[in-house]
Order: C-alpha cells, then structure tokens, then sequence
C-alpha cells in the first residue's frame, strides 16, 4: 500500500489529525470492558457493543492479526458541550470522514477493519435484538472502546487531548489494514 498516495489523500479531509502506528501499540484491557458492562445503556443492545463482538481476548487477537493501524481524529466546536444532543450531532460528520478514510484505504487495495465512535445507529433496532444477523455488517463500525481499547495512553503520547477547548467535542477512529 502506497503510504504516500495515501497521505495524499488524508490532507484533502478536514481531519484535525492522523497518526500511524501499530495494534501492538494500542492497550487492550478489560477495564474497558468494564465500564461497557456498567456503565453504557447500549451494552447488549447492538451487534456493535458487547458481548457481540467478542471477548477484550478476541477482539484483541483480531486487530492484531493487522500490520497496521490509522488513527484519525476530527473536532467540532458546539454551543455547550454538555448539551448531550448537539454534542452527538456532530458525530455523523466524523462517521463519514471514517468512511472516507475506508474507502481511500479499498482504493488503495487494502481492505480497513474500522473501529469508531459510539455504538452503531445504522438500523433503528438493531438485529440484534431480535437475534438475527447484522443487516449492514459493511457500514457497521464498533466503537473503539467496544474492543477494550484504552486509547489515552496513545493519546497523550501524541501530545494529542480529548478536550481542545471547553466547548469542543473530539473524535477518533481506528482503521486497522
Ligand atoms: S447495521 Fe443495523 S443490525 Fe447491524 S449493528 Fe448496526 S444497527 Fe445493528
């Protein structure tokens, strides 16, 4: 895969950032899975979230069967960042900057395992619950934390913060090829 060509292309996007690096690099923990379990109301509701995608050992092992991982990160500033709603409306631009990114990386000949944000909005019910399969596997994303992936510690060693002023909201995603 041309790296160059692919830089190319990423500096046409408004990402605020990219980074490359290896899934080794990333800290996969069952902490995160954890606070999943505990704390978030989509835990066993989508194919995206778990217990669906596996165990943090599987999830793991699949990302790693990668040579390579691209983080890319966008911002958008909102009113009042703790207005819930509008905080989450930004985050279908940031969905299609990712499947952008995807479809630069099939251009490119690689086929991208993506990981983004939030839990998968593409159905109104989720397959899932009903037991059946996953309707659109192909525009489906997990989010990064799903796989017990702690991303602060790659974060900060980027320099990079999940907060660039009060009221901007940061998202990132993995795309593993
Ligand atoms: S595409 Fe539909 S069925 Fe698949 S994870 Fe998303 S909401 Fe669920």
């Amino acid at each position: 895969m041309n790296r160059e060509l692919l830089e190319e292309k990423l500096a046409e996007l408004p990402l605020y950032v990219y980074h490359f690096l290896t899934p080794q690099e990333l800290d996969f923990t069952d902490r995160v899975r954890w606070i999943c379990q505990n704390e978030c109301p989509m835990y066993n509701k989508s194919w995206a979230c778990p217990p669906a995608v596996g165990t943090v050992n599987y999830c793991k092992a699949k990302c790693r069967m990668y040579e390579n991982c691209l983080l890319i990160s966008s911002i958008q500033e909102v009113r009042d960042i703790a207005d819930i709603e509008e905080t989450l409306s930004t985050r279908p631009e940031h969905e299609a900057l990712t499947n952008q990114v995807g479809d630069i990386l099939r251009e490119l000949g690689v086929e991208p395992y993506i990981l983004s944000t939030e839990s998968c909005t593409v159905c109104e019910r989720c397959a899932w619950l009903d037991g059946k399969p996953c309707r659109y596997p192909e525009k489906m994303h997990p989010c990064v934390e799903s796989h017990g992936i702690n991303i602060l510690p790659v974060i900060e060693e980027l320099g990079l913060t999940f907060q660039y002023g009060e009221n901007v909201v940061t998202w990132f995603s993995l795309l593993f090829y």
